[in-house]
């Protein structure tokens, strides 16, 4: 892996050193639980067999059963898969929420597979990884490239292995399996209190502040469509097909709606790009990382802004919508020169928090309403958001060390409390 991507260990590492907690806790911080590795074979449409490589990792199970999404991408591996745990576990305790941290992934391009062939990876993998995961040990979810039809096809194998049903077992499922309203909109619309809070903060309202967005897939154009409700202007937006620029701001809505045309039972991504809209002005996707505007959401992959294009961004405020999108290198020259990082752990934490509802509503049997699903998502953000800015205030730091300061504290309290269990 190169050294300028993706690990913040570093940060994981400050922040132990500097919290006081005990050497037990920060000893069993700094290493995973668990990692599988295992062979995801599948019949091809034309017969052949393929195997794919995959990763279950259950980095920290000390708050609860392990929770994270599955990948499905071809670069993703095993250090990827530990670090994308690590960070649940500290985006699940910061949320306060009774689970650890874990993550999964196979290395498969799945826009290269038929949608048969995408069902058939969803369904190897979880007979691969069924010793596992469970409703009370390891809770998958969606993530890159898979979303609630995969979750779908996911628990209803795992059903079909364990011959019982258990809605609990994985998360971002399809409403009539028992997924849960809110649960699509969940990461940006937490996103979205995440910059509301840092606007109120900076006095800023929401009509005089620009915001360009990378990567607009769910989370990024649920983002972007609340946003827009919200008073935000949306000058620019891009997918891994183009980009697209409104200095005076452009109404999300229709060119999510025009992405989802197509995406049936049949074809399960969609192949429209925002820059089809005949209304905008095209832009190439790099530069829209270089506009001057007041905020860049990073909604695509890790590492979109690292060393190498740092110094080319204008932007005054990065919100960080996808996972580890700014390396710690280019993190460290951000805060250097004043940037305000709102960052992932805190930034995306709605679709996780939502999952947890989901898991508590598989569990009970209770179905909620998508406003109780929203009211409960408003008020752990109104908890824990302020929370993250005045301890960065406090300790003189950045909001991601505070963020990581207030989540190994709790997960240190816990190992405290449980005593020598080793
Ligand atoms: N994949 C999402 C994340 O990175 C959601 C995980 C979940 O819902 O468990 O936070």
């Amino acid at each position: 892996m190169p050294k300028d991507t993706q690990s913040d260990t570093p940060v994981l590492d400050a922040v132990l050193n500097h919290v006081d907690i005990s050497d037990d806790a920060r000893k069993m911080l700094k290493a995973p639980k668990r990692r599988l590795e295992v062979s995801v074979p599948i019949r091809r449409d034309d017969g052949t067999l393929a195997v794919f490589r995959g990763w279950r990792v259950q980095y920290n199970d000390v708050l609860g059963p392990t929770k994270g999404g599955i990948r499905f991408h071809p670069g993703v591996n095993l250090d990827e898969v530990t670090e994308l745990a690590r960070w649940m576990t500290i985006k699940c305790a910061l949320m306060d929420l009774p689970f650890g941290g874990a993550k999964g992934g196979v290395q498969v391009d799945p826009k290269e597979l038929s949608r048969q062939e995408v069902e058939r990876v969803a369904r190897s993998f979880v007979r691969e990884i069924a010793d596992v995961i469970g409703p009370d040990s390891d809770i998958p979810a969606p993530d890159v490239n898979t979303n609630g039809r995969v979750m779908g096809w996911m628990v209803d194998e795992y059903a079909k292995i364990t011959r019982a049903h258990h809605p609990a077992v994985i998360t971002g499922k399809p409403l009539p399996l028992g997924g849960s309203e809110g649960r699509v909109a969940a990461t940006g619309q937490g996103a979205l209190y995440v910059l509301q809070e840092w606007a109120e903060r900076a006095d800023k309202s929401p009509e005089d502040v620009t915001v360009a967005v990378q990567g607009f897939g769910n989370a990024g154009a649920h983002f972007a469509m609340l946003a827009h409700e919200a008073g935000f202007r949306i000058v620019a937006v891009s997918d891994s097909g183009g980009a697209i620029y409104a200095p005076d701001g452009l109404d999300p809505a229709p060119l999510h709606e025009e992405k989802q045309k197509g995406t049936d039972l049949d074809q399960i991504y969609s192949e429209g790009s925002v820059k089809d809209s005949a209304d905008h002005e095209e832009l190439d996707p790099e530069a829209l990382l270089e506009l001057e505007v007041d905020v860049l959401a990073l909604a695509a992959l890790q590492d979109a802004v690292t060393s190498d294009n740092v110094r080319d961004l204008n932007a005054s405020v990065i919100l960080e919508i996808a996972n580890g999108p700014v390396s710690p290198d280019a993190d460290a020259a951000l805060e250097d020169a004043g940037v305000a990082v709102l960052p992932d752990v805190l930034a995306n934490a709605g679709g996780v928090t939502v999952s947890y509802y989901e898991w508590v509503q598989g569990r009970t049997g209770e179905r909620w309403d998508a406003d109780t699903v929203k009211d409960r998502l408003k008020n752990r953000f109104d908890r824990v958001t302020p929370d993250v800015f005045d301890r960065a205030e406090q300790d003189d730091t950045s909001l991601r060390h505070a963020a990581y300061a207030l989540a190994v504290e709790r997960i240190a309290a816990a190992i405290e409390s449980r005593g020598d269990s080793c």
